[in-house]
């Protein structure tokens, strides 16, 4: 009877435990959406004439124009729509969504106005509701959510008030106050202790941004995220941040950085000051697929900022871009939930040209791991996919096809190679200049060695 008992109780504890463990392994992982660079073109129809399928062609003419978009344009509502219920299939029950901003077409301010903007910032915040009317949405304003576009102001307005109000579902009450005031906010990560989240309005270190041009400390922004993170480091939290328009250089330009350079560098101070409460940086604004590293003073990797492809095609007019458009992209971040370390990285795509052609569907582009080969999406891990694809062509060309969603399938050069691989390497300005003279000193090696061993053989042998 009593060896019953033990063995009774026996085979009880050790389905307790597994239960136990069956829930810590369960609860240890969780995922969240971001998605960015939605902006959709309320003008997009299909007409006949090429040039005037959208107003954000700017009379480049929409050649493949189908129902899903085309590539010189911004997205038809079709499209959006389209990314907000494959969103709803692939992963319905995120923890949480990131939504980085941009929600306007690329027009002349001329043809948008306070009202327009307001209006498309109310239609893609009531789709996201209605598809995930249960889900915590963290959302930051891009430079094309203020009318004029990059003008957002480092005080109170119109535009954040109202955004504010669309928005307040999602944002606590001390963060409506913070939002209203400089359009950034705060709060515990889902409401939980020890994790955070702080969405910031980088729009005002943009160098586009007239207004702050003189200004040191925009809305007090810098101080106020110095001081949320100083008092994150005493409470023992965990912090993500995120924002739009980001810091360092546009990999697809050679020297084209998009902060002022005061404010980039004092973007970087404050992630190498509080680094270790920083578990990852998620941001848009490129409407391409890839990263920036932060390393402390003896070059040990400290944070990295993902930056998310948009799902807006739109072929930038940036001058000196060759072929710059992409295919709509949106992305799982799956993560620790008891360390908010960032495990891995899911992007799902549209193909624009297929999907017209036939019946869209979105699917798997690539699982950053499996792709890339390491253990997780760590800051040491990013410097080793950084590493690959430095060191690597074919880690640089897999990658290369990821920066626009699998829709440039050209060759990367070793320019090409030098661009991407110093924008995601140095955010800061003068670092960023020394990596183009050293990687482009090592392609020009490289491109010159099989020249020199002949001629050290012709030499060698003519004696
Ligand atoms: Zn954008
Ligand atoms: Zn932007």
């Amino acid at each position: 009877m009593f060896a019953f008992f033990q063995e009774f109780s026996m085979s009880a504890v050790k389905l307790l435990l597994s239960c136990l463990l069956f829930k810590e392994v369960h609860t240890l992982s969780g995922n969240f959406w971001h998605i960015t660079d939605l902006h959709l073109d309320h003008t997009y129809n299909l007409t006949d004439t090429p040039e005037l399928v959208c107003a954000s062609s700017g009379k480049r003419p929409a050649v493949n124009a189908g129902k899903f978009g085309d590539y010189a344009c911004d997205s038809p509502w079709h499209l959006i729509n389209s990314s907000v219920y494959a969103m709803k299939d692939i992963l319905p029950d995120p923890d949480f969504i990131v939504w980085t901003g941009d929600d306007t077409p690329h027009l002349p301010n001329e043809d948008l106005g306070e009202d327009k903007v307001l209006e498309i910032i109310s239609n893609l915040t009531h789709i996201i509701k209605q598809i995930f009317p249960n889900t915590k949405v963290y959302s930051a304003l891009g430079n094309h959510d203020y009318h004029p576009k990059s003008q957002l102001p480092a005080g109170p307005n119109y535009i954040y008030n109202q955004t504010a109000e669309m928005w307040q579902d999602w944002l606590e009450p001390e963060s409506q106050v913070t939002f209203i005031k400089g359009g950034y906010y705060t709060e515990k990560l889902l409401s939980r202790t020890g994790f955070r989240m702080l969405v910031l309005n980088t729009n005002l270190y943009y160098d586009q941004n007239k207004l702050t041009t003189d200004m040191d400390d925009p809305a007090g922004q810098f101080s106020w995220a110095d001081h949320v993170l100083t008092e994150a480091a005493n409470n023992k939290e965990k912090v993500y941040i995120i924002g739009h328009v980001p810091p360092g250089f546009f990999e697809k330009k050679r020297n084209k950085p998009w902060f002022r350079p005061k404010f980039n560098q004092k973007y970087l101070d404050l992630i190498q000051k509080h680094h270790p409460v920083i578990l990852g940086q998620f941001f848009g604004h490129h409407h391409t697929d890839s990263f920036r590293m932060f390393y402390n003073t003896e070059d040990s990797p400290i944070s990295t900022m993902f930056l998310s492809p948009g799902v807006t095609p739109w072929k930038t007019t940036l001058p000196g871009v060759v072929d710059g458009a992409n295919n709509p992209g949106i992305r799982v971040f799956e993560y620790d939930t008891q360390t908010l370390l960032v495990k891995d990285v899911v992007t799902y795509y549209l193909n624009l040209t297929r999907a017209n052609a036939a019946r869209g569907r979105w699917e798997k582009e690539y699982r950053l791991t499996e792709s890339f080969r390491v253990p997780d999406a760590s800051p040491a891990s990013m410097h080793q996919v950084l590493e690959s694809i430095a060191n690597s062509h074919c880690y640089l060309q897999k990658y290369y096809v990821f920066n626009s969603v699998s829709y440039d399938l050209t060759e990367c050069d070793s320019d090409c190679r030098v661009d991407h691989v110093c924008a995601a390497r140095e955010v800061d300005f003068n670092k960023y200049k020394c990596c183009l003279e050293k990687e482009g000193a090592v392609a020009i090696h490289a491109g010159l060695l099989p020249v020199l061993s002949v001629a050290v053989s012709l030499v060698l042998a003519s004696r």
